[in-house]
């Protein structure tokens, strides 16, 4: 076996320093070089090192176990830069003398002294001394065995302009060229050849990389000694990429890399080595922060340089803005010395917006958007409102939404009161308790003593909120309650519910209902109006206080949100003074049975009603963040 490999190293020797040019293929991709230094490392090391970093070479040493504990500082600084750390043995004895004990020994403890600059767990190739192997110490070695295809002799003839010529001459694209760093001539005569094969358009790169670019895969019991050109060519492996999002006081930073290179990273420094953190997805850190990281198919030699992201910005929480009544708007920061900026007219805010210095007295009619941010700070997400042009402060009702001035005009009637700090609430859900209060509050009478007591709902909490108002409607017929005695306030009002309420609010009220005969004729979904419910829509319908949707649907059983309240309220105000006056009559047996009708018609949850807002009133913009506290409007 040994004959063997020396006739084959003869053979290498040969081709290696005849051939000046590899074989004649198509090639693709770059011209590769792998440049090894066995024997080492020796005090020649750090200045081949520096040769080779400044012309951006990647080198593999092959190293003996017993002298890498002599240069620890340059075996790390070798891995950090780049090169790939690679076993020699411990001593440079033939291993094909050497019982498979010996072998293993020779093999592993040169590999632990390597992990000391590379880390646990990293896999390193193997050079036998002499070229000396064979299958049993392959086997032993358990690693890829790595031989040379060109040969200068450089121990032999002590000479860098021999060893720069015999490289050059023997060099061609795929060939591992030998060489030994424990020489100063090797050192000149490497660094000479280097500069005159890059001329030629050859790039050096590692073992590893050599065959990783052309798609081959190193295996264990094999040995090899040349990668020749195959027409694929993956190119260098790309540094990684940074992204992040604020989530809260916090940075979600994301580490991307190309396709099957893993990533390894740390906050603490950049040295990163195979025991470093493995990169499994995103990371959460506080500002401010570095992250090191590098992209890997082989953290020994096959992976991008380090990079590092500074975050030394911190996350901006979005400013209070506050506007009084009479139009002062003031802006509080929430972050400690960020500065607050502000922009008028719906434009989105930014630090290039007015800086805010103190309370600023605002038109009606002006929509104002602030956000905190300045130097050292990311720009925080926006806060808006309007002062609306009667004089309201909503933060979630602007002037281009459909439904903007009914809204002010029921805010500044005192009608509907929004839900506390500026929200209206113009998409909540609105619920049977709130339409009743809404009334109440429109018509503007007081409920008495006895009315209360007469008022024996069931399901009714003293002191909430609709409470005078649901027994002032009860007391004048315009609602009553289910049959099991039970009112339900929180349970939204559906669009053939409310038109029973306004009409029986209208007619409470002594106003002449148009019967509206054949006005559900139009809506493509008339039968599933309830049949107690269909009077009350016609007469709705035609006096114009609610509509059909665009599609020709009415929707009867969906609920109605809150900015189509104060719509059918302010058109409520209207048709008031334009309705006639009912003749008086003697009242008739009133309403109570034709309300049974409801029972079984109301489902306990409608929830599902939610999502599906009448069309007609869906010009919808954003929806407001803001969250709503209390059921009250
Ligand atoms: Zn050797």
């Amino acid at each position: 076996m040994k004959r063997m490999a020396m006739i084959f190293m003869a053979l290498v020797l040969v081709f290696g320093l005849v051939a000046v040019a590899g074989p004649v293929e198509a090639k693709t991709g770059g011209k590769l070089l792998a440049i090894t230094f066995d024997d080492g490392p020796g005090p020649y090391t750090s200045r081949l090192l520096d040769g080779l970093k400044k012309r951006g070479v990647h080198a593999t040493f092959f190293m003996l176990g017993q002298n890498v504990g002599n240069y620890p500082e340059t075996v790390t600084r070798m891995y950090r830069e780049g090169h790939q750390l690679a076993n020699h043995s411990w001593d440079h004895s033939d291993l094909t003398d050497l019982s498979n004990d010996e072998v293993r020994r020779q093999i592993n403890d040169t590999n632990q002294r390597l992990n000391r600059a590379a880390g646990k767990g990293t896999s390193y190739v193997v050079r036998a001394p002499y070229g000396s192997f064979n299958s049993r110490v392959m086997e032993v070695a358990g690693a890829p065995f790595i031989y040379w295809a060109v040969d200068p002799l450089d121990w032999q003839d002590r000479d860098a302009e021999i060893v720069k010529n015999r490289v050059v001459d023997g060099a061609y694209d795929g060939a591992i060229i030998l060489l030994h760093d424990i020489h100063s001539t090797s050192v000149d005569g490497a660094l000479a050849a280097i500069d005159i094969l890059q001329d030629e358009g050859y790039e050096f790169v590692t073992v590893n990389e050599l065959f990783r670019r052309r798609g081959k895969v190193l295996e264990v019991g094999e040995s090899y000694h040349r990668c020749s050109p195959n027409g694929t060519d993956l190119g260098p492996v790309q540094k990684p990429t940074f992204s992040y999002e604020i989530v809260g006081d916090q940075l979600r930073v994301t580490i991307s890399a190309q396709k099957g290179a893993e990533i390894y990273y740390s906050t603490e420094n950049g040295n990163l080595n195979q025991e470093s953190k493995k990169y499994t997805g995103p990371i959460t850190i506080t500002p401010p922060t570095i992250i090191w990281a590098t992209a890997a198919y082989n953290m020994n030699g096959s992976r991008s340089e380090v990079v590092s992201q500074s975050y030394n910005r911190k996350p901006t929480k979005t400013p209070i803005l506050d506007i009084q009544k009479n139009g002062q708007m003031t802006l509080t920061s929430r972050t400690n010395g960020a500065k607050l900026y502000y922009a008028f007219g719906g434009e989105a805010p930014s630090t290039s917006s007015t800086l805010y210095t103190g309370p600023v007295t605002l038109k009606p009619g002006t929509v104002v958007r602030a956000c905190a941010g300045g130097e050292g700070y990311f720009t925080s997400e926006s806060a808006g409102g309007t002062y609306s042009h009667l004089g309201n402060f909503f933060r979630d009702v602007f002037p281009k939404d459909w439904f903007y001035e009914e809204v002010d005009q029921a805010a500044h009637k005192g009608y509907m009161n929004g839900l506390g700090n500026g929200i209206f609430g113009p998409r909540k859900m609105l619920h049977r308790g709130q339409l009743v209060t809404l009334l109440y509050r429109y018509s503007g009478e007081t409920v008495t003593k006895e009315e209360m007591a007469a008022c024996t709902f069931k399901d009714l909490q003293p002191n909430s909120y609709y409470m005078e108002a649901v027994c002032w409607a009860n007391a004048r017929g315009i609602v009553d309650g289910y049959k099991d005695g039970k009112f339900r306030p929180n349970q939204n009002v559906r669009r053939q519910e409310m038109s029973k309420i306004f009409a029986e609010f209208l007619a409470y009220r002594g106003k002449s209902l148009p019967d509206g005969e054949g006005a559900l004729e139009k809506f493509t979904d008339k039968d599933e109006i309830s049949a107690w419910a269909a009077p009350y829509v016609q007469s709705m319908v035609a006096c114009g206080l609610l509509e059909g949707n665009k599609d020709g649907t009415f929707h009867p059983k969906h609920g109605a949100v809150r900015a189509q309240a104060a719509v059918v309220l302010v058109r409520l105000a209207q048709l008031e003074s334009t309705l006639p006056d009912a003749p008086v009559e003697e009242p008739e047996e009133t309403v109570p049975e034709t309300l049974t009708g409801i029972e079984e018609t109301v489902p306990e949850t409608l929830t599902g009603v939610e999502e599906t807002v009448s069309e007609t009133l869906t010009g919808v913009v954003e929806e407001s963040q803001a969250p709503v506290v209390e059921e009250n409007p």
